[in-house]
C-alpha cells in the first residue's frame, strides 16, 4: 500500500517525466512536494513572502534571486552563502523548469537563433543579435501566433499557446548564460530585450508584463530603464495597458501599410483594430507617457514600397514624432509571392520619407542565413 507521501512522488515523478525533457533546477524531485511553485514565476514580492514564511531574514530573497536572476546559478545545493536548511526548503517547495537548448545556430554575423524546447514539448525560438557592442534577446512570448500576418512565417504556424511568464524568462536566463560563454567571456550580459519573437506579447499581456517586472527589478535582473521594447502588430487593449503600465517600457508598432485596404490584407489583425483606432490609441499613449513610437515598416517588392504609400504614412503618423524602422523582406518558405524590394525602390521609399521629414533607418539584415531575422521564426514541428 502507497503512503500519501510516496503517492505524491509518484505523481511529481510522473508530472516531471513530462517536465523532465526540459533542464530542471531549484528543486531535488525525490524530496519535493506535488503541485510545486515554478520559483521564475515569483516576484520579489513574493519571494519575500517566501523567506518569511520559512521564518529566514528578509535579504535572504536578495540573495537568492541574485544567484537565479544575475549569477544564473540554478541548483539551489550550489548556492553557497544559503543555510543547508534554507536550501532543503527550497527544493522541497519550488520546481524550475527551464527550456531545454534543442538548437544553437550561428550566422556569419554574429547573431544566434536558438530553438527551445518546453516542458510539455512545444518548442520557440528566440535569438541574440549583436550591434554595436550592445547584445539584445529577441524572446518570443507565443508558440506560433494567431494573427497569421501574410508575409510572416510564425504566422504560418498557427497559434498553439502562450507562454508563461516563467518560460520567458527561462528564454532569457538560457540566453544570457550562453551570451556570457559565447560572446564575451568577460561577464557581460543581455542589454536589451525585444518582444519580437514568436507571438504578439499583447495577447498574452499578464505574462509579458510580469517578465517584464522580473527583468526591470533592481533585486532581480535589473535591466535598465527603457531597455525593453515590446513590439506589437496593433493590439488596442495592450496599447492602453502599457500606456498605464508602471514601467518605462518602448512600443514599437508593426505598420506595414499605411492604408486599412493594404494593411488588412498583409495583417488581419487591422479588421478588428483599425488604422484609425490604432492612431487613437497611439496618441494616447504618447500623451500619457511622453514616449515616443518607432514604427516597422517591412519593404515587399511591388506591395507595399511604392514612394506614394510614403505619403500616406507621413499623412497617418503626423503629429506623433514617428521614428521608422525600415526592413528588407527577409524570404520565408512557402511566401514565395513575396519578394524584398529592390534598391532602387528602397531608396525611391527612402527619398519620399527624406522630403517628408520622417526619422527612419534602414535596418540592417541580422541572421537572415540562419533565418533568424524579422519575421522567420518558426518552428515546423510542434511535439504534442
Ligand atoms: S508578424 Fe507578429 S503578429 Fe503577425 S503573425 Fe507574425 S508573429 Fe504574429
Amino acid at each position: 500500500m502507497e503512503t500519501h507521501r510516496e503517492k505524491n512522488i509518484i505523481k511529481i515523478i510522473m508530472k516531471m517525466g513530462v517536465a523532465g525533457m526540459a533542464e530542471t533546477g531549484l528543486s531535488n524531485q525525490g524530496e519535493q512536494e506535488f503541485g510545486a511553485c515554478e520559483a521564475l514565476s515569483l516576484s520579489y514580492e513574493d519571494w519575500q513572502e517566501k523567506v518569511r514564511a520559512w521564518n529566514e531574514p528578509r535579504f535572504r530573497a536578495d540573495q537568492i534571486t541574485r544567484w537565479i536572476y544575475v549569477q544564473k546559478v540554478f541548483d539551489c545545493h550550489e548556492m553557497s552563502n544559503l543555510s543547508k536548511g534554507l536550501r532543503e526548503k527550497i527544493s522541497y517547495e519550488l520546481l524550475m523548469t527551464l527550456p531545454i537548448l534543442i538548437q544553437e545556430q550561428k550566422s556569419k554575423d554574429g547573431t544566434f537563433k536558438y530553438l527551445w524546447q518546453m516542458a510539455d514539448g512545444q518548442r520557440v525560438e528566440s535569438v541574440i543579435l549583436n550591434h554595436g557592442g550592445y547584445t539584445t534577446a529577441c524572446l518570443s512570448s507565443q508558440v506560433g501566433c494567431p494573427l497569421a500576418c501574410s508575409f510572416c512565417a510564425t504566422g504560418g504556424m498557427g497559434f498553439v499557446r502562450n507562454l508563461t511568464s516563467a518560460e520567458i524568462l527561462g528564454q532569457f536566463l538560457m540566453m544570457e548564460r550562453r551570451a556570457v560563454e559565447l560572446l564575451t567571456g568577460k561577464g557581460n550580459g543581455i542589454n536589451n530585450v525585444v518582444f519580437m519573437g514568436m507571438g504578439e506579447p499583447f495577447l498574452n499581456m499578464d505574462d509579458v508584463f510580469a517578465s517584464i517586472r522580473t527583468l526591470q527589478h533592481p533585486k532581480m535582473r535589473a535591466l535598465g530603464a527603457r531597455h525593453i521594447t515590446i513590439s506589437t502588430s496593433g493590439v488596442i487593449p495592450g496599447i492602453l495597458a502599457l500606456a498605464d503600465f508602471e514601467l518605462p517600457v518602448r512600443l514599437s508598432v508593426s505598420l506595414h501599410a499605411p492604408n486599412d485596404v493594404l494593411r488588412s490584407k498583409l495583417m488581419p489583425v487591422n479588421k478588428t483594430y483599425s488604422l484609425s483606432s490604432l492612431i487613437e490609441a497611439l496618441r494616447h499613449y504618447k500623451e500619457k507617457t511622453k514616449e515616443r513610437v518607432t514604427f516597422e515598416y517591412v519593404l515587399i517588392e511591388g506591395v507595399n514600397d511604392d514612394p506614394q504609400l510614403a505619403y500616406e504614412m507621413a499623412a497617418l503618423l503626423d503629429g506623433l514624432e514617428p521614428y521608422v524602422n525600415l526592413i528588407r523582406y527577409n524570404p520565408v518558405p512557402g511566401k514565395e509571392a513575396y519578394k524584398r524590394s529592390s534598391e532602387t525602390r528602397v531608396k525611391a521609399f527612402c527619398a519620399a520619407l527624406k522630403e517628408l521629414r520622417i526619422e527612419f533607418e534602414v535596418r540592417q539584415e541580422k541572421g537572415t542565413d540562419i533565418m533568424a531575422a524579422c519575421g522567420q521564426l518558426a518552428v515546423s514541428a510542434n511535439r504534442k
